[in-house]
C-alpha cells in the first residue's frame, strides 16, 4: 500500500483524524475506551484507493525536546519515508510560524502535500481556511471530529495516489514470489546487514527493486529447505556510500514501515550495547501494533567469558513487557544461533494464523472461569457469556461480558495466558478485547 504521513503540531487533532479515516475497517472494536486510541499505523480501505497511514505524532521518541524541532525532524522522516504527506493544522487556531517552516521544507520535497485544515465545522466556516492560502500548498478544510468534508480528503488523496502510478499488486500472488517477509530493524550498526549476508552465504539471490517503494531500500528474496524468503527492506544490503552511511540514522518511522511489509520484524540488538531509550521505544510501538516479532541479541562474540548468563538476564529483565516474544543469542562472527532464525520465524507465522473453533473456545473460557474467578469489584462480579475469535493474524478474541469495566488489567493477562496455553499460542502478539452484552 502507498504510505501517507499525518504530520503537524501537537493538538491539531492528528490523532482524532487518523481514527476517523482508519474507523470502518476497526468497527468492531472502536467502541472500546482506549484500544485505537494510541495506534499510529492503520489502513484507510474506505477510500477509493487504499492506503497506510501513519500518524507521526506517536513516533516522538524524545518527548523533552521541544516540540518545534521535534515537528521538524518528524517532517524530515516523513517526507522521506512517505509517498504522500497530510499537514494537519489547526484552522481555528490560525496560521503558526512552525506550520510555515514546516511547508516550506515540504514545498522543497516535491512531495505531494495537502494541508488539512481541521477544526473546520461546516461550509459557512469554511473562510478559516483561507489564511493558509499563504503556505502555498494544496488545502483540504476538514472536520476530524465531526466528519465534515471528510469525503472530499479521500478523494484528493486518491487522485495523488493515481498521478503518483502507485500499482496495487495482488496480495496471493505477491506471497508466492516472496515467501515468508522477514524485515531486520533496529539502530545502524547493530549488525542486522551482516546477519543478512551470514544467513544468505554463498546462497543465490535475487536482489529486485520493489514497485512503489520510495527510497533505495531493496529486498532479497532466497530459497532455503525448499521454503522461499524475502528479507523486506533491507537497509544494509543497499549499495552502501560511505557519506550515507555516516549519516544513515535510525528512523523509527522507516523501522515501522519495514516491519509492515513484512510477516515477521527481527529487532536486532547490540548484546554489549543492551537496550537504549530508541530500542525500548521501537520494542512498545511494536507489541501496542501487535507485530510478530523476534529479538536477536548480537554480537555475543564479544561478551567476556562468563558474562553470557548476566547478559541474557538484562535482556529478559528489559524486555519484560513483551514476555511472550522469543529472545535468542546471535554472532554473525561465528554464526551462533543463526541458524534457529527462520524456522523460530516460520512457527511464529504459523502461530498468528491459529484459528480456534468457538465450542472449544467457550469450554476453555469456562474452564478458566472455574479455576479462577473473576475478583469482585464495588460489590459486583464481571459476568462472562461468550468467546468468540474474530481474526487472525493477529489472533484476536472477544469476550461478551456483562460490564467490561469489571474486568480489570490483571483479569485480562490471566484470561490471555489462559488462551495462550491452550492453543499454543506462546510466540505471536494476540489481541483481547471484552464488549459488553446483556444476556
Ligand atoms: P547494520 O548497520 O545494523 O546493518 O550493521 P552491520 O551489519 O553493518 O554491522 C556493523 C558493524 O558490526 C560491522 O563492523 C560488523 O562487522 C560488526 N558486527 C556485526 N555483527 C557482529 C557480530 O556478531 N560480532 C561482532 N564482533 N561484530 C559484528
Amino acid at each position: 500500500l502507498p504510505t501517507i504521513a499525518l504530520i503537524g503540531r501537537p493538538n491539531v487533532g492528528k490523532s482524532t483524524l487518523f481514527n476517523r479515516l482508519i474507523r470502518r475497517q476497526k468497527a468492531l472494536t472502536h467502541d472500546l475506551p482506549g484500544v485505537t486510541r494510541d495506534r499510529i499505523y492503520g489502513e484507510v480501505r474506505q477510500s477509493e484507493r487504499p492506503f497506510a497511514l501513519v500518524d507521526t505524532g506517536g513516533l516522538v521518541l524524545d518527548e523533552d525536546q521541544n516540540f518545534e524541532k521535534e515537528i521538524l525532524e518528524q517532517a524530515h522522516e516523513a517526507i522521506q519515508e512517505s509517498h504522500a504527506i497530510l499537514l494537519v493544522v489547526d484552522g481555528k487556531g490560525g496560521l503558526n510560524p512552525v506550520d510555515e517552516q514546516v511547508a516550506r521544507d515540504l514545498r522543497e520535497s516535491h512531495k505531494p502535500v495537502l494541508v488539512v485544515v481541521n477544526k473546520v465545522d461546516g461550509y459557512e466556516k469554511e473562510d478559516l481556511a483561507s489564511e493558509f492560502h499563504a503556505l502555498g500548498l494544496e488545502l483540504v478544510p476538514v472536520s476530524a471530529a465531526h466528519g465534515y468534508n471528510v469525503p472530499e480528503l479521500l478523494e484528493r488523496v486518491s487522485a495523488i495516489i493515481d498521478e503518483l502510478g502507485f500499482e496495487y499488486g495482488d496480495e496471493e500472488e505477491e506471497e508466492d514470489r516472496t515467501g515468508l517477509r522477514v524485515a531486520m530493524i533496529g539502530r545502524p550498526n547493530a549488525g542486522k546487514s551482516s546477519m543478512c549476508n551470514a544467513i544468505l552465504g554463498e546462497r543465490r539471490f535475487i536482489v529486485s527493486d520493489v514497485a512503489g517503494t520510495t527510497r533505495d531500500s531493496v529486498d532479497v528474496t532466497f530459497e532455503r529447505q525448499g521454503h522461499r524468503y524475502t528479507f523486506v527492506d533491507t537497509a544494509g544490503l543497499r549499495r552502501k556510500t560511505k557519506i550515507s552511511d555516516d549519516l544513515e540514522r535510525f528512523s523509527v518511522l522507516r523501522s515501522l514501515k519495514a516491519t509492515k511489509q513484512a510477516q515477521i520484524a527481527v529487532l536486532v540488538l547490540d548484546a554489549m550495547e543492551g537496550l537504549t531509550v530508541q530500542d525500548k521505544k521501537l520494542v512498545s510501538i511494536l507489541d501496542r501494533e501487535k507485530t510478530p516479532f523476534i529479538v536477536a541479541v548480537n554480537k555475543i562474540d564479544l561478551a567476556p567469558k562468563g558474562k553470557l548468563e548476566e547478559i541474557k538476564r538484562y535482556f529478559a529483565e528489559q524486555l519484560r513487557i513483551c514476555p511472550h516474544v522469543p529472545v535468542i543469542y546471535t554472532s554473525t562472527m561465528t554464526s551462533a544461533g543463526l541458524g534457529g532464525l527462520l524456522p523460530l520465524a516460520e512457527k511464529i507465522w504459523a502461530e498468528c494464523q491459529i484459528r480456534v473453533t468457538t465450542g472449544v473456545l467457550n469450554r476453555t473460557l469456562q474452564d478458566a472461569i472455574t479455576r479462577h474467578q473473576p475478583p469482585v469489584i464495588k460489590r459486583r462480579r464481571a459476568k462472562f457469556y461468550y468467546l468468540t475469535q474474530t481474526d487472525i493474524k493477529p489472533p484476536t478474541f472477544v469476550f461478551f461480558v456483562n460490564d467490561p469495566e469489571l474486568v480489570k488489567s490483571s483479569y485480562s493477562r490471566y484470561l490471555e495466558n489462559q488462551l495462550r496455553k491452550s492453543f499454543g499460542l506462546k510466540m505471536a502478539p494476540m489481541q483481547v478485547y471484552f464488549r459488553s452484552s446483556h444476556n
